[in-house]
């Protein structure tokens, strides 16, 4: 049995309390540096390439070079899950552009990146505890324009976040000029008249992988869904809405700014796609060959 948490960091496992970083870390002074985060079921990590495509996008976005090849991050992501316990998980990945000896803006002349990972076991919503729904505000965007970047810089939605659970709410759907564009920690999708709909990708939005897994399921069970701009009129007119994240992968929205989304409970669509995701999920599991 496991009970100390053992991490990653610059090429060795340790336990975390032995995990230390330089106060001169880029990303503790700058936020300068990207995340991803990763589910894992019984013991297998869901979905690990995409992640890794887009761990790194992103580092090619802050002008990183990718510190591994996938088959190096895959070995060692497989070994820190193992030394954690293996069962259900959540992975934590985090690359900075290491030590800044003077606070400098500018890069320094030669990066040494600081490559860190973490797991911890996760208990994952059951369906009927996920079919209890969630509820949902109405927050102003006040992210930079690079949205699409998984950066560290976590700020502004922090404080969006923060906005959302204060006013007692679950999550904050993040409004820009009229238009939803994604959750604070997860993206956003609503259902009417059949049609699937979720906003387009841009640098508006983080381009989730459980989003673009859902769209997968959709179009490979021949579900109408459309990737398009989303209104408040539309959210309001919504037969079904849910947010998607790879740590609560669908979780149905049945109140938005008080309005009843639906007949106040998680509709007919979310039940079909949570079967199918759950399906794949369980397909991995029984294929651990340990
Ligand atoms: N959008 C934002 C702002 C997020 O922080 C997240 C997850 O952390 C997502 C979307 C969902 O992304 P994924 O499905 O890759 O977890």
């Amino acid at each position: 049995m496991t009970t100390q948490t053992i991490a990653f960091l610059n090429d060795a496992f340790l336990p975390i309390e032995e995990a230390h970083l330089s106060p001169l870390d880029r990303g503790f002074t700058f936020g300068d540096g990207v995340y991803e985060v990763i589910p894992v079921y019984n013991g297998r990590s869901f979905c690990l390439d995409a992640h890794l495509d887009r761990l790194n996008q992103s580092l090619n976005s802050i002008r990183m070079q990718p510190p591994y090849s996938h088959e190096k991050w895959t070995h060692i992501l497989d070994t820190l899950v193992k030394k954690n316990g293996a069962g259900d998980q959540w992975i934590y990945v985090q690359v900075t552009r290491g030590i800044e000896p003077k606070r400098e803006h500018q890069f320094p002349t030669q990066v040494i990146p600081t490559i860190f990972a973490v797991s911890y076991p996760k208990v994952y919503l059951t369906k009927a505890e996920q079919a209890k729904g969630i509820r949902v505000t109405a927050v102003t965007d006040i992210r930079w324009k690079l949205c699409h970047i998984k950066t560290a810089s976590r700020l502004a939605y922090v404080l969006m976040n923060q906005e959302a659970k204060e006013a007692g709410f679950d999550e904050g759907i993040i409004m820009n000029t009229g238009y939803a564009l994604e959750g604070t920690i997860s993206n956003l999708f609503i259902v009417r008249h059949g049609v699937i709909y979720t906003p387009p990708k841009s640098t508006q939005l983080l381009h989730g992988i459980t989003r673009d897994y859902i769209l997968g399921l959709a179009e490979q069970h021949k579900i109408p869904y459309r990737e398009s701009k989303i209104s408040e009129r539309d959210l309001l007119k919504a037969d079904e809405m849910w947010i998607t994240a790879s740590t609560r992968p669908i979780s149905p929205v049945i109140e938005f700014n008080g309005h009843t989304i639906g007949n106040g409970k998680a509709g007919p669509m979310w039940d079909r796609l949570w079967d199918l995701y759950a399906g794949q999920v369980n397909n991995l599991s029984m294929s651990v060959s340990n």
